[in-house]
């Protein structure tokens, strides 16, 4: 069977994550660029890393692994 990729955009810029990217996690289990996340602070975060490393450490990111 084939597995589908699906791809994650930044609701702040619209652009693609990728793997290495630094991003940030918010309380609505969003993830935004760390850089874009500066425009948006009001945002309470949960967690930052890179994308790869979120999608890998929460569950509810496993299907875009
Ligand atoms: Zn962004």
């Amino acid at each position: 069977m084939k597995k589908e990729f699906k791809i994650m955009y930044c609701y702040h810029c619209k652009r693609h994550y990728r793997y290495n990217d630094p991003v940030v996690l918010d309380a609505w289990n969003s993830i935004l660029h760390a850089s874009c996340y500066e425009y948006l602070t009001e945002y309470p975060i949960i967690d930052k890393g890179t994308y790869g490393e979120i999608i890998e450490k929460y569950d509810f990111f496993k299907e875009l692994r």
